[in-house]
């Protein structure tokens, strides 16, 4: 006879997990199957090694999809607070880094064995190094031909993620699926990514790689007051990352290098004290030094404050407090910390991840059209989204 199951869990990620630990709890038997050989390790390589996992401050204006209301449910009834609980039920320490991320004290290591210890205490199986062909429908559930022999299910779940970190085994399994069942999938793209930066413009730009100054990103209506980094490719840093999430192709981003200070007036008033400083000192007082050199040999080579008119100043100052360029391109899948697009929330039900039109077929975590800022965000949406599906799997 063929295995049977009640809940199988493709992908043992953080909404995997979570997903079969909230089935298993309701006495539903519950596999996860995965085909890498350890679970949850983009939850181990997260947040520099200690796991940002979750956001305080977590609402559904973090979250980007073609439906922002798509989220709102699952936020609800399983929220920041909830997963935060859990985390000081097992002991594990933590802290606010900034803008309330929290972070483990010690490994994100603790938050992948916190979530094996729920899962073995719940009484779900877990099952590493197996890949799974793509499902078929039977009566009364599915069927799927595994690396360790068939089996069929009442509730097929897919948490396998997305694109980003390939290396990883990040594949694009759950799109496979999505589509056999007729599931729409709004474009993927890479977010939370470095951007690059056309040859001249690198070239130019190439003495300041290596230096990080607070910013305020730009784009449309989505602005980000964080660190910028420039690197041998491009431009990093959280307020990059996080603009790169809403930038397309073909778009400018503004950038204010010295936000909160009108470097206008500054200028006039260092042109009024003394008139004879390179236009690179004075806005050194602002700015890192070299970016500061880089600014003034650009927009006012060879000459000193007292050469330069309103005019003149003004066109320098708005290099400093709104420069706006185009970037080439991101660095893609390889360095994205997250795949923009996915399963189209239009064909699932917002209260219980499941697919509208095949019943008994859920989509959970990065995989759905729906993406968290940088800061805690996606690991929350792949709790609250797996734990909505464990409750109705
Ligand atoms: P995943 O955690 O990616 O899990 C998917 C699982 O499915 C994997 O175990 C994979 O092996 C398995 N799988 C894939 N395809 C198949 C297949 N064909 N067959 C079987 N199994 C399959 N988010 C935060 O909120 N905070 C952070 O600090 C943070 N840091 C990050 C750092 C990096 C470097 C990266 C890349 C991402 C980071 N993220 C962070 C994003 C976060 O890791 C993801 O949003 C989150 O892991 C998504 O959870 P998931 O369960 O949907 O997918």
């Amino acid at each position: 006879p063929i295995e049977s199951w009640d809940v199988v869990v493709i992908g043992a990620g953080a909404a995997g997990l979570m997903c079969a630990i909230e089935a298993a709890r309701r006495g539903r038997r519950t596999l996860v199957i995965d085909h890498a050989r350890a679970p949850g390790e983009k939850i181990r390589i997260s947040g520099g090694g200690r796991c940002n996992f979750t956001n305080a401050g977590t609402t559904p204006k973090n979250f980007l999809s073609a439906n922002s209301g798509f989220c709102i449910s699952a936020l609800k009834r399983y929220t920041q607070q909830d997963f935060i609980a859990l985390v000081r039920r097992h002991g594990i320490g933590f802290h606010e880094k900034t803008l309330g991320q929290l972070f483990c004290d010690g490994s994100a290591r603790q938050i992948v064995d916190m979530l094996l210890r729920e899962l073995n205490d719940a009484g779900g199986e877990l099952r590493l190094a197996t890949s799974a062909a793509l499902p078929d429908r039977v009566e009364g559930g599915f069927r799927l031909a595994t690396s360790a022999g068939p089996l069929v299910c009442a509730s097929l779940v897919v948490a396998t993620g997305g694109k980003s970190i390939p290396k990883m085994g990040a594949t694009g399994f759950g799109y496979d699926i999505a589509g056999r069942f007729d599931l729409k999938v709004t474009p993927t793209r890479p977010g939370l990514v470095p951007l690059t930066l056309d040859p001249a413009l690198l070239e130019r730009l190439a003495p300041l790689a290596g230096i990080g100054l607070p910013a305020r990103a730009t784009h449309g209506k989505a602005r980000f007051d964080e660190a910028i980094l420039f690197t041998h490719r491009g431009l990093s840093g959280p307020a990059i990352l996080q603009i790169s999430s809403y930038w397309r192709e073909g778009d400018e981003i503004a950038l204010d290098l010295a936000p909160g200070t009108d470097v206008f007036a500054a200028l006039r008033a260092a042109r009024g004290e003394n008139g004879r400083q390179a236009p690179g000192s004075a806005l050194a007082a602002l700015l890192p030094r070299r970016l500061a050199q880089l600014a003034g040999d650009t927009h006012a080579a060879g000459r000193n404050l007292a050469d330069l008119s309103d005019k003149a100043l003004r066109q320098l100052a708005l290099a400093v407090n709104e420069w706006r360029f185009k970037p080439a391109g991101s660095e893609g899948y390889r360095t994205a910390e997250v795949t923009l697009g996915g399963v189209d929330t239009a064909d699932l039900d917002q209260k219980t991840m499941q697919a509208r039109a095949v019943p008994g077929l859920f989509f959970i975590g990065e995989v759905v059209d729906v993406t968290g800022w940088l800061g805690g965000y996606n690991f929350q949406w792949a709790w609250s989204s797996g734990w909505a599906a464990g409750q109705a799997a």
